[in-house]
C-alpha cells in the first residue's frame, strides 16, 4: 500500500493521427515531461509498459465484428472510422495497450496492490461504442477497467466520475441498465455529442445510476467546485463506490480549443481532492484514465496537479493560476438543482 501507480505504454505513442489532428502524440510527451520536472516521480511507481488488454476481457464490451474492423483498417494502411476518429496502422495495438494499461491500473487497486493510479494513455475511449469507434476513441477504456473491477475483484459498487468537458456517451450506453455502476458526467451543454441531457437517468434496473450534469459555457473552478460538492461527494456518500474510476478528460481547460470552459489546473486539483473525498465515502480507492485535454501546457499542468492529490505530494512548481469572470453561480446553482431533484428520486442526497 502507499503506492501511487503511473502507467503508461510507448505503443499509445504511436497511434499517429493526422496532420492537425488535436489527439496526437505530443499529448503524452507533455505529460511526461511535465511530471518528470515537477518532482512527483519519486513518489509514483512508473509502470512504462503493460500487457495489451486479453481478446475475452475486450469482447465482454466490444462487437467481435467492429474489433476486427478497427484492426483490418489498420492493416488496410489506415482511414477513418468517422469525420474525427482515424485509425493508423499502429493504431489496433496502440487501442489494446491503453485498453491494457486502465486495465491495469483497475486491478493493481482493486487488489490493494496499489493505493491509486493514473493511466496515461491514448487513444481515449469514453466516446467508444460496443460496436463504433467516434470522438477520437476506439476502445471504452474506463468500461473495460470497470469491467474487470468487477468480474475479477468481485467489486459491485464502482462509481465513474467523467470530468471530460464531452458527455462519455459510450461510457454511459454500456452501463445503462446496469445497476452497479453509477456513472456521473459533467460536460459542456448542446455540445459533442449531443447526449447526456439531465433526463439521461439509466434504464431497467439501471435507472438511477446515471446521473447527468450538463452545464453552460463559461463554467470555471468555482462552478465545478459547487457542482462536486452538492452533487457528486452527495451521491457517493449514497452509493458508498468500491472503487471510483475517473474519466479523466482535461479539455474543461480554459486554454482548451474544444470547450468554452474555464477550468484551471488548480481547478482540476481541486476536482481530484473532491473525487478522493467521494471515493473515500465508500472504499477510498482511485483509478484515474486520461480521457481528452488538447491544450498541452493545459493538459500537462492539469495532470501533474491531479496527481499531486493522488500522491498527496506538492509538485515543485504550482500549477499556473488565473482569475476568469465565470458563469454567475445563481445559473450553476439551477443545474445542481435540476440534477439534484432528478436524483433525489433514487439517492437519499
Ligand atoms: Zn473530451
Amino acid at each position: 500500500m502507499g503506492d501511487v501507480l503511473l502507467l503508461s505504454d510507448p505503443r499509445c505513442l504511436r497511434h499517429e493521427t493526422p496532420p492537425d489532428h488535436p489527439e496526437r502524440p505530443e499529448r503524452l510527451r507533455a505529460i511526461s515531461e511535465a511530471v518528470g520536472a515537477s518532482g512527483l516521480a519519486d513518489h509514483l511507481r512508473d509502470i512504462p509498459d503493460v500487457a495489451a488488454i486479453d481478446r475475452a476481457l475486450l469482447e465482454t464490451v466490444h462487437r467481435p465484428e467492429y474489433i476486427e474492423a478497427v484492426a483490418r483498417t489498420g492493416r488496410d494502411g489506415g482511414g477513418y472510422l468517422d469525420p474525427d476518429t482515424f485509425v493508423g496502422p499502429a493504431s489496433f495495438e496502440a487501442g489494446l495497450a491503453a485498453a491494457g494499461a486502465a486495465v491495469h491500473a483497475a486491478d493493481a487497486v482493486a487488489a490493494g496492490r496499489a493505493e491509486a493510479a493514473f493511466a496515461v494513455v491514448r487513444p481515449p475511449g469514453h466516446h467508444a461504442l460496443p460496436g463504433r469507434g467516434m470522438g477520437f476513441c476506439l476502445f471504452n477504456n474506463v468500461a473495460l477497467a470497470t469491467v474487470a473491477a468487477r468480474d475479477r475483484h468481485g467489486l459491485h459498487r464502482i462509481m465513474i466520475v467523467d470530468w471530460d468537458v464531452h458527455h462519455g456517451n459510450g461510457t454511459q450506453e454500456i452501463f445503462y441498465r446496469d445497476p452497479t455502476v453509477l456513472y456521473v458526467s459533467t460536460h459542456q451543454e448542446n455540445w459533442y455529442p449531443g447526449t447526456g441531457h439531465v433526463e439521461e437517468v439509466g434504464a431497467a434496473e439501471g435507472e438511477g445510476f446515471t446521473v447527468n450534469i450538463p452545464l453552460p459555457p463559461q463554467t470555471g473552478d468555482g462552478g465545478y467546485r459547487l457542482v462536486f460538492e452538492e452533487v457528486l461527494v452527495p451521491l457517493a456518500s449514497a452509493f458508498l463506490p468500491d472503487l471510483v474510476l475517473i474519466s479523466a478528460g482535461y479539455d474543461a481547460h480554459f486554454a482548451d480549443a474544444l470547450s468554452a470552459m474555464l477550468v484551471t489546473a488548480g481547478g482540476f486539483r481541486t476536482l481530484a481532492e473532491l473525487v478522493v473525498d467521494a471515493a473515500r465515502r465508500g472504499a477510498g480507492r482511485v483509478v484515474a484514465v486520461l480521457e481528452g485535454g488538447y491544450d498541452l501546457p493545459g493538459l500537462a499542468t492539469s495532470v501533474v496537479a491531479t496527481l499531486e492529490v493522488l500522491t498527496r505530494q506538492t509538485a515543485r512548481q504550482a500549477p499556473p493560476t488565473h482569475r476568469f469572470e465565470e458563469v454567475p453561480y445563481p445559473v450553476i446553482r439551477d443545474r445542481i438543482r435540476r440534477a439534484r431533484s432528478i436524483a433525489l428520486n433514487y439517492w437519499r442526497i
